[in-house]
């Protein structure tokens, strides 16, 4: 983890720096302490081998007097002079005593001994330092360190004794013994080694013997005579006492600085650092899309400054972002969720729990929009997103796809759930909704796909609910399942392409025609064709079970040729009875884009020589939504031959009267649902009363489909539509039928 590591650089820099710095003082402190302990430990030895040259001669001075003071005394000589040899060995041992000398000795100018304290000496023996004396003599009095014959030393002094002349010489000397070195040693604060010059055996010692010199101990020699010499030494480690321990405090208060330091450096650090791992923790929040979760308030230094900065930018990131999530995923209009977003939570399904895709279409909504304009459209809208919202269960969602296409994600749903979902939905949007005063039924349409049955994504289960849809709207039964709509399997609709190209070859298809009534006239103007099939074995089956196949699978191209030459052959037949009637024929999306249309048709109306306005093309609003362009340029080119063109099935889709009156069409049919109890539904009347005005403002004429009561008839003939289809009218029939009964109907108006 970076941060961790910096934390850790700052504290191992800072203590780093601290323990540099401590070193060099204590490597300074601990130089300069040995150069004082070496100087002070110089200092100490010349001082103490000073101390020990006076202490040797105020001995030496000690003995001289009391010397002095014994060979004054007059008994004394007296006693001498006499050869009074107790007297004189008694006043030398009273005086010895006295000055606590061990040695006490008289000898003769002659250099033998007269008395002497000390045993084995007697009277008459040689003097045992004869050099002293030879110095004595020429000097008047001497002295030194001798070695008695026991191996002992001793300081000596030798005075003459003078009666007046010099009659005879007193000796006095201090035991020099292990005591009296210690004695010196604890005067001069040196350890005392009295040896032999050359020798390091000790005469007399003040404790252990003498070290060669070494590091730890420092000595200095003090000559006496005799071959003899004091060394002096002094354990350095004595002087280096205080400076070690002034070190060792010193180095226990840098260990403690030390750690405090490095404890403080930590915490600093961590003070610096957490506010960084804050941030960096923000910023993979950030990262992963997380922008909910706000840094925690800023202080005021450089990193409080970085931290405020830091949040200004998730803030304006998160709005930043949640504008763009509206514009990408949100429609503007009703506020819900669109269809990217939609595609996006079907992903997150849980495969194996199942569900359904509804979509749900409002009927006729472009026809409002139309009529009352779009500013009602869009609140129509909103206002139905506002009746299915509330119904989205949990974990579900609702969509607006486009236009007046709303979907249902309903996770987990089987077949029966989605379907009472779908009431659910259908009876909500029964609620009649009001605007700007008027009320407006609503009513729609469901589509059902299911997951994984109808399809594994979502693109395919949304066309295959819009499929259902069709299906519902064709069937009027507001619900309908993917299933309903083709659910045939694969192979029986192989099999049905087959049947249909062999039905064509068969003449198993043919045309019925049902009239349209010009309600101006109360004449039939014109016949529209419709396929139907007589199966061998399944029976007549409705266009509505095989054309959308056919348009599937492109078998409609072979359909559509054979309609328009069967129409227009008929339409020559009545043309050559003289019968006026215009004579329709269905087109579907494909055949609108297929380039040799107009050729085709002009071709064909040329070979049959029927009038071009004898045939009315009729095509759905999605045939020209596929491709505007490309329809419209086919449009022209068929309404420059004269051909009647011709809107089915107006208001089930998209198609906007503006569009419309750029296109070259003639009739705009009305969609059976919107005829359908049209005298009962104030608003199916008042959107279809405004289309007739509004088609009329654009030239065109209206056709009413699927006209069933004379009701319908009547109002829409008081509405001014211009001509109305339907089985109230004529259902369609065979050709053969239609002149018997064209004759029936004039009867049957005229009486
Ligand atoms: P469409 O072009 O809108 O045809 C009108 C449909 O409404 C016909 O259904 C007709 O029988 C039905 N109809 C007419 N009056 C009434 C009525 O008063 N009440 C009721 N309930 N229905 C009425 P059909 O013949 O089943 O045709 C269904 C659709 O199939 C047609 O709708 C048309 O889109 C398509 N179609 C039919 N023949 C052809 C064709 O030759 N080529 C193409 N491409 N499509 C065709
Ligand atoms: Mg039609
Ligand atoms: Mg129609």
């Amino acid at each position: 983890m970076p941060s961790k590591s910096l934390r850790h650089r700052i504290a191992i820099v800072f203590v780093g720096l601290l323990v540099l710095v401590m070193g060099l003082v204590l490597a300074l402190v601990h130089r300069s302490s040995e150069r004082i302990v070496a100087r002070e430990t110089q200092r100490e030895l010349a001082v103490g081998a000073n101390v020990f040259q006076r202490l040797l001669e105020q001995n030496q001075r000690q003995l001289e007097t009391a010397a002095a003071v014994l060979a004054a005394d007059f008994a004394f000589r007296e006693a001498i002079a006499t050869q009074d040899q107790s007297t004189v060995r008694s006043v030398l041992r009273n005086h010895g005593q006295r000055i606590h000398a061990q040695v006490m000795m008289v000898t003769g100018t002659d250099g033998r001994m007269i008395a002497a304290t000390q045993s084995g000496f007697a009277a008459g023996d040689p003097f045992p330092f004869p050099d002293l004396l030879a110095a004595a003599e020429a000097q008047g009095r001497s002295a030194g360190f001798r070695q008695m014959r026991n191996g002992q030393l001793y300081q000596v002094v030798l005075v003459p004794i003078m009666a007046p002349a010099r009659i005879a010489w007193v000796a006095m000397g201090f035991h020099v013994d292990d005591r009296w070195a210690h004695v010196m040693a604890g005067v001069t604060g040196l350890g005392v080694h009295i040896v032999r010059a050359g020798s390091r055996d000790a005469l007399a010692s003040s404790g252990p013997a003498p070290a060669a010199d070494g590091a730890d101990v420092a000595a200095v020699d003090v000559p006496l005579d005799g071959g003899l010499q004091a060394v002096l030494q002094l354990p350095v480690a004595q002087v280096q006492a205080p400076f070690g321990q002034l070190q060792g405090r010193l180095l226990g208060m840098i260990v403690a600085a030390v750690l405090v330091f490095a404890l403080g450096s930590v915490m600093l650090a961590g003070r610096i650092v957490r506010p960084l791992n804050d941030l960096s923790a923000a910023a993979r929040r950030i990262a992963l899309g997380d922008y909910a979760r706000p840094l925690p308030p800023a202080q005021g230094d450089e990193i409080g400054q970085l931290t405020a900065s830091f949040e200004q930018m998730r803030t304006e990131i998160a709005n930043r972002e949640e504008r763009i999530v509206r514009l990408a995923y949100v429609d503007a209009l009703t506020d819900l969720p669109n269809r990217t977003r939609f595609l996006e939570a079907f992903g997150r399904l849980t495969p194996g729990m199942g569900g359904a895709v509804l979509v749900v279409n409002v009927d006729r909504f472009a026809l409002i929009n139309n009529a009352l304009g779009h500013v009602v459209g869009d609140r129509l809208l909103r206002a139905v997103a506002g009746q299915l919202r509330p119904l989205v269960p949990a974990g579900g969602m609702l969509a607006r796809l486009w236009g007046d296409q709303f979907a249902f994600l309903l996770e987990g749903a089987d077949g029966d759930a989605a379907r009472r979902f779908a009431d659910t939905a259908l009876a909500a949007l029964r609620d009649p909704v009001t605007l700007d005063g008027q009320r407006l039924d609503i009513e729609a349409g469901v589509g059902i796909a299911l997951y994984p049955d109808d399809g594994l994504d979502a693109a395919t289960l949304l066309r295959r609910a819009e499929l259902a849809l069709a299906v519902a709207k064709r069937r009027h039964s507001g619900v309908a399942c993917a299933s309903d709509a083709g659910g045939e399997p694969a192979h029986e609709q192989l099999s049905l392409i087959g049947d249909m190209r062999r039905a064509l070859a068969a003449g198993e298809f043919t045309l019925a025609y049902q009239p349209k009534l010009a309600l101006g006239s109360g004449r039939i103007v014109a016949v529209e064709a419709l396929l139907r099939w007589q199966h061998p074995e399944r029976g007549s089956i409705a266009p509505a079970r095989f054309i959308p196949f056919a348009e599937q699978t492109g078998f409609i191209r072979e359909i559509t040729p054979w309609v328009l030459e069967t129409a227009v052959r008929q339409a020559a037949v009545w043309h050559a009875a003289g019968l006026d009637i215009t004579v329709s024929a269905n087109l579907s999306t494909l055949d609108l884009l297929d380039p040799h249309l107009g050729r085709r048709v002009r071709d064909l109306l040329e070979r049959n020589k029927v009038p071009a306005r004898r045939l009315c093309l009729e095509i759905t609003e999605s045939a020209l939504m596929d491709d505007p362009a490309l329809a419209h340029a086919h449009l022209d080119e068929l309404a420059a031959l004269g051909v009647k063109l011709s809107i089915d099935d107006y208001g089930v889709g998209q198609a906007s009267l503006a569009y419309l009156k750029i296109l070259p069409v003639d009739e705009l049919k009305l969609d059976r649902s919107f005829i359908t109890a049209i005298t009962e539904s104030p608003r199916n009347a008042a959107i279809v009363e405004s289309t007739i005005m509004l088609s009329h403002a654009l030239g065109l004429t209206v056709v009413a489909e699927g006209v069933e009561t004379p009701a319908e008839l009547d109002w829409l003939r008081e509405h001014g539509c211009d001509i109305a289809q339907g089985y109230g009218i004529g259902r369609p029939m065979p050709a053969a039928q239609l002149q018997a009964w064209l004759t029936e109907f004039a009867a049957g108006t005229t009486a």
